[in-house]
């Protein structure tokens, strides 16, 4: 035994004699280690204080590359590697100042690389500082938009992925709780306004009392008054120590605004303030003016002759986007069509944004959440089928072509009541436009196919009432009553041109009528004018209607213009796909060149009799059809009386071809819309919809923090809940023209959707999604049990 135990002994004292040795090797390797980290990083700070020293030398005159300015290596890797190698004018010009510590307004073109002047500063102070995840956020960017934000944050990780700072998107739609864990570990944040206020109301670690950098990007739209209360809620909570810089465009010159950032001594950088234009030296801007019953054939027209193009269209209101997209994917135009707006769920809207990023012909048909900052490659073309709130809107519309050196065409559609006012703002704001002429006669048709789609689905013709209502209220809610004349609209033919055969009722329009008609009776002198005091009255009365149906409201959906928007002069944007090749493009492309003075005369007459006489016949066709399909819609109004008259009472009715329609309870009701939209989409597919809100509340956000160091070209998706999974039925159940080639990658920041009006996407025709919030509440027609009854029983009466 004794012989045994030695052997065994031996090998543990071996082992254990192993063991000392190690630890000892171990330690002194850890304190080699750790000797040349220091080392490091007292480089990295000689260096640093190297950098500080150059600062005060920069020359931007003389600075021709990136690498004549004092920074950091890691940037300048950065920028090499996306290929970015000389600075721009505003670069150029506002570099020095936002290295000094200076607070900065920078203003320059559209396209012209603001982006980078105001994230190299950014990396450069947080390099400075050697910030690390334990100092917490270093630097905040605010953006009006998510698409924006989301679009930064990508630049962002591109030229920072040197560094080792982490980088953060906080914007709505998403989980916030998901959020809320990772915030305040996060360096860089880029934000919107409403979501970030939340965090700072609602998230007990998020503090920004370490803050270097303030960014407004499209500083006016965050300083203007849909974010007023947002903003100074945000700035109250921000150090006075910050340095503070803003840009834009447009930028603001209120020296009020100003004084609500405190900003101290700022330096003033107006790279084009000499220039004789406002907008890109490369765009071609031209208008025209069409009759708002001819805008539908003046778009089609246009995108029939423009098929091989990337286009993107801007509305006045999410419900015309809706409808329209929907009614232009079965029109099959030969070009795919996305749509974006507010009222899109986030992951339907960042899936819309990369799609129309990698596409190379296309149309987008968006609201203004797109006119602001985007940068989607190669677009040849804006169409604004609607007119802008003011030159600065034109200016940002045009603005998502002829970016950065390339060119760019923009038409702008206007109404004959809205071209002297536009005109003249236009000319003001130096947009060097031209006026084209469209021969109507040369316009393709298509309200026939309208009239046909309309008759067939009840929820079309639904879609195309919501529409006519939403325009209505868009321009009726437009501040400057010079250009923008609602009592001027032909509203019949509006409607006829919608594919409606009798234009709804519009409650406000009319209240306002009689409110204007009274004025004139008081005062025969100002016949016809309504008086400031009464429409702003109306207007606010309008308002408080439309915000009452708002619950939980994010900056984004202030800024998209809806039915149940109380900012309806802001407008949103969706996108949903469709495709379909054409293969006679080339005769279209002839067809209608807007280029051109006489872009929509040309010379195939005969066969355009021809299609004139078929489309006639057709028409005929339609109509008849459609005749035939209401009496059986008005039957089905009595049997389902209550899905009928809830969700339109006054639409439902006004829209019914029957004059002896009860007048009194005529009336829009928009609640009682949306419950109703709730309640079908539930009735159509509640397995649907119980599944998504499965996934809502397993699916969890997990790309709201990257690290920027070692981040690859494209985000990760992995980290990111599986879009296939999540809106599975979403695409499935897309509008038989979404795109089937829609080969880009599939990005999304959630599937999250915690705001109340970001609802899902109806993208199938003659089917709904179910919404997030759809509840089994009761509904509610907006009227009283005894105006129901009426009702009823009086179009039963005339009816049966
Ligand atoms: P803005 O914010 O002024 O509208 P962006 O920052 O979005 O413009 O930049 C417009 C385009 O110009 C982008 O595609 C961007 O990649 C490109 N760009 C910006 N700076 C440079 C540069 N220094 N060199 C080359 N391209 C640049
Ligand atoms: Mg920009």
């Amino acid at each position: 035994p004794g012989k045994e135990t030695q052997i065994t002994d031996d090998p543990v004292k071996n082992f254990e004699k192993w063991k000392r040795k190690y630890n000892k090797t171990k330690k002194i390797v850890k304190r080699v280690q750790k000797t040349t980290k220091k080392r490091d990083w007292e480089v990295e700070r000689e260096n640093i204080q190297k950098l500080v020293k150059k600062y005060s030398e920069i020359n931007p005159k003389e600075a021709v590359k990136f690498s004549d300015f004092p920074l950091s290596k890691k940037t300048l890797k950065g920028l090499l590697e996306a290929q970015y190698r000389q600075p721009t004018e505003i670069q150029r010009q506002t570099i020095g100042f936002t290295l000094q510590g200076r607070d900065v307004l920078g203003a320059a073109k559209t396209g012209s690389g603001k982006t980078l002047a105001f994230l190299i500063p950014i990396l450069e102070c947080l390099y400075r500082e050697q910030w690390t995840a334990m100092d917490g956020l270093g630097a905040l960017i605010i953006s009006p938009t998510r698409e924006l934000a989301y679009q930064t944050y990508e630049v962002l990780r591109k030229v920072g992925k040197n560094h080792e700072f982490s980088a953060g998107l906080v914007i709505g739609g998403k989980d916030l709780k998901d959020e809320s864990e990772k915030i305040h570990r996060t360096n860089i944040v880029i934000c919107t306004p409403g979501r970030l206020l939340q965090h700072m109301d609602e998230t007990a670690t998020f503090h920004a009392s370490n803050l270097h950098m303030l960014v407004l990007d499209e500083a006016d739209r965050i300083l203007d008054m849909g974010f007023t209360d947002t903003l100074n809620a945000i700035v109250e909570n921000l150090p006075t120590t910050r340095q503070t810089l803003l840009f834009s465009a447009t930028q603001t010159r209120s020296v009020r605004d100003l004084a609500r950032l405190s900003l101290k001594n700022p330096e003033y950088v107006w790279v084009h303030e000499q220039a004789k234009f406002s907008t890109p030296a490369t765009l071609e801007q031209n208008y025209v003016v069409c009759e708002l019953h001819q805008k539908v054939n003046m778009l089609f027209s246009f995108m029939r002759s423009h098929l091989k193009k990337k286009i993107i269209v801007f509305f006045a209101c999410c419900k015309e986007v809706q409808y329209l997209f929907r009614v232009f994917c079965r029109l099959r135009p030969g070009i795919s069509i996305l749509a974006l707006h507010g009222k899109q769920q986030q992951m339907k809207r960042v899936e819309v944004y990369n799609d129309f990023v990698h596409k190379t012909s296309a149309v987008l048909f968006a609201t203004d959440i797109a006119a602001r900052g985007l940068d989607f490659p190669a677009v040849n073309w804006v169409l604004q089928f609607d007119c802008p709130e003011d030159a600065n809107t034109y200016i940002h519309r045009v603005g998502r072509t002829a970016r950065y050196k390339e060119g760019g065409e923009a038409l702008l559609v206007l109404l004959p009541s809205e071209e002297n006012g536009m005109i003249a703002q236009l000319q003001e704001k130096k947009v060097p436009i031209n006026k084209i002429k469209v021969n109507p006669e040369k316009l393709v048709c298509v309200q026939q196919k309208l009239d046909a789609f309309l008759a067939q689905e009840k929820e079309q013709k639904e879609r195309a009432q919501r529409c006519f209502v939403s325009y209505l209220r868009s321009v009726y809610l437009m501040k400057n009553k010079d250009v923008f004349d609602v009592f001027q609209l032909k509203l019949p033919e509006y409607a006829m041109s919608l594919g409606l055969a009798v234009a709804p009722r519009v409650r406000f329009l009319n209240k306002a009528q009689q409110q204007k008609s009274g004025v004139a009776q008081d005062d025969s002198g100002a016949a016809g004018r309504v008086s400031e005091d009464e429409l702003k009255s109306f207007t606010a009365q309008l308002k408080g209607e439309c915000s009452k149906s708002q619950s939980s409201q994010s900056e984004e959906e202030e800024e998209d213009d809806d039915d149940e928007e109380k900012e309806s002069l802001k407008p949103a944007a969706l996108l949903c796909g469709f495709n379909e090749e054409d293969e006679d493009d080339q005769k279209d492309l002839d067809l209608l060149t807007v280029k051109r003075k006489d872009v929509f005369n040309i010379n195939e007459e005969s066969q355009d009799d021809e299609n004139k006489k078929q489309k006639e016949s057709k028409f005929t066709d339609a109509k008849k059809m459609q005749k035939k399909n209401f009496k059986v819609n008005t039957k089905k109004i009595f049997t389902e009386d209550g899905e009928v008259v809830q969700q339109w009472p006054p639409l439902q009715r006004a829209v019914v071809p029957d004059e002896e329609e009860d007048e009194e309870t005529s009336g829009i009701n928009m609640e009682a819309a949306k419950e109703r939209l709730r309640k079908e989409d539930q009735e159509f597919d509640k397995i649907e919809y119980r599944r998504k809100i499965k996934e809502k509340h397993r699916v969890r956000l997990t790309e709201v923090v990257a690290y920027l160091s070692g981040a690859d070209e494209e985000f990760d998706p992995s980290t990111l809940p599986d879009p296939d999974k999540v809106c599975n039925s979403e695409s499935s159940e897309e509008e038989e023209g979404h795109s089937s080639d829609r080969g880009g990658k599939k990005r999304s920041f959630s599937s999250e959707d915690d705001d109340s009006d970001d609802e899902v996407q109806q993208t199938q025709v003659g089917r709904k999604k179910p919404r997030k919030e759809s509840t089994a509440t009761p509904l509610d027609t907006g009227l009283s049990l005894a105006e129901d009854e009426e009702l009823v029983l009086h179009l039963l009466g005339s009816h049966s």
